[in-house]
């Protein structure tokens, strides 16, 4: 009786632990299946973040750019990349062959995640220089020229450079940025020594000492050197105080480049013309006036005027006619009227003609063979623009040493640009010449 009662426990045993067993396994294969499950899913979306990657590869690594879309879509791709990891993580109690799965998934995911933060890094980085110097998109090229115009680059600036470029992997970029760094020491050097030197020259804008003409041109050199158009700026304000000084000692500084001939064409008459005298007195600046031989008939005075101010008076015909239309009697009725009439008046007699519209041939240079041709290199084109803005622009843009800018002193608005025409010559280191000295 008791034996059966012993088998009877142990066969309840047994099946218990087959009921437990079928149980757990029945268990661990609903896990497998949801763990596949998920896993698959995650591989779906896992493709999906591969696309994306894909597309950021595309476009960072080879051309250093950043926009929005960038970052929006390496952030989308963050983010699938973090849930998929978390889905996966959370998927436990599961069989050898599915465990092996989950790993190496977790495994890509981890790879994808470190590939999207190094994207990331770039983006970031492109960035704060695009805020650091305005410019985007990046190209090693601009990057370097971006880097070489900032002003003067501050010591954290120059670590947080140093860091960003530490985060980035070498090639084209690195590269880049190091050269731009490279160039932004050197600059640096250049301010620290210009910074040191002016110092010893000029305080709170008043001169302290005046340094030789060679310390001047060593001077001079350094600020031409300078990439940032402010500091450029600033510091050839300050050079143009000592420079007439310099001159002063040594008037042979004169020779040197940087020399621009205003000029000025049709007039005179009795208002704009005036009102050019008036700015040129100020800044104490000797201009040439071309005259019309019809405009000296009609305003006498201000031919004198201009005279007595010291500013050079050419010719520009009696009327304004296209010398080369004309046969030689009337080209040399044209110019020496004109002659006569400014002699009568100043007593002098031109020695440089300009001919309307710049037009001139073989014909007008013989007649007039004792006269110079006196062209231009910068047209402002005041008549077409009567833009103040518009004329200092075309000034910026075409200004070279040994410049002669053409503007005509019969228009308000030419008459009303003037002032900052010369500002800016003046902030770029430019002495004020006669044209005569150009042409001659
Ligand atoms: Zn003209």
């Amino acid at each position: 009786m008791v034996e059966k009662r012993k088998k009877q426990f142990i066969l309840i045993f047994l099946l218990l632990i087959l009921v437990v067993e079928v149980v757990f396994l029945v268990r661990r294969m609903t896990l497998d299946k949801k763990a596949s499950q998920t896993l698959a899913s995650v591989t779906s979306e896992k493709n999906m973040i591969e696309e994306s990657l894909n597309s950021l590869n595309h476009s960072t690594l080879e051309n250093y750019v950043t926009s929005k879309d960038l970052l929006t879509t390496s952030n989308k791709a963050q983010e699938q990349v973090e849930t998929s990891i978390k889905k996966v993580d959370e998927i436990s109690n599961i069989s050898g062959k599915v465990k092996h799965q989950k790993g190496q998934l977790l495994t890509e995911l981890q790879k994808d995640s470190k590939v999207i933060q190094l994207v990331q890094n770039k983006i970031k980085v492109s960035q704060e220089m695009r805020d650091i110097f305005g410019t985007t998109p990046f190209s090693k090229n601009t990057l370097v020229k971006n880097l070489a115009i900032t002003k003067s680059v501050s010591s954290t600036l120059q670590d947080d450079l140093t860091s960003q470029v530490s985060a980035l992997p070498k090639g084209e970029q690195k590269s880049a940025l190091e050269e731009g760094l490279k160039e932004v020491t050197t600059q640096n050097q250049t301010l620290a020594t210009l910074d040191k030197e002016m110092a010893t020259y000029i305080q709170k804008d008043k001169i302290k000492t005046v340094p030789s003409s060679d310390e001047y041109k060593k001077l001079d050199k350094a600020v031409s050197e300078l990439k940032n158009d402010k500091l450029k700026k600033t510091y050839a304000s300050q050079l143009s105080l000592l420079e007439q000084e310099v001159i002063k000692n040594d008037p042979t500084l004169l020779n040197d480049d940087k020399k621009v001939a205003l000029t000025f064409d049709d007039g005179p008459n009795n208002t704009s013309s005036l009102q050019i005298l008036d700015t040129l007195k100020k800044y104490d600046i000797k201009a040439t006036f071309f005259m019309l031989g019809s405009m000296v008939d009609t305003y006498p005075d201000v031919v004198k005027k201009i005279h007595d101010a010291g500013h050079e008076i050419g010719n520009h015909t009696y009327d304004h006619k296209d010398l080369t239309k004309l046969d030689e009697a009337s080209i040399k009725q044209e110019i020496d009227s004109t002659n006569q009439k400014i002699e009568k008046l100043t007593g002098e007699k031109p020695t440089l003609l300009r001919p309307p519209y710049g037009a001139y041939n073989d014909r007008v240079t013989k007649v007039e063979s004792n006269m110079s041709i006196a062209l231009w290199n910068i047209d402002t084109l005041d008549w077409k623009t009567h833009n103040p803005t518009a004329i200092l622009g075309e000034v910026k843009k075409e200004l070279q040493p040994h410049s002669i800018v053409l503007m005509h002193d019969i228009h308000q608005d030419s008459a009303d640009s003037l002032e900052n025409v010369i500002k800016y010559l003046k902030s770029q280191g430019y002495t004020f010449v006669l044209a005569n000295e150009l042409i001659n």
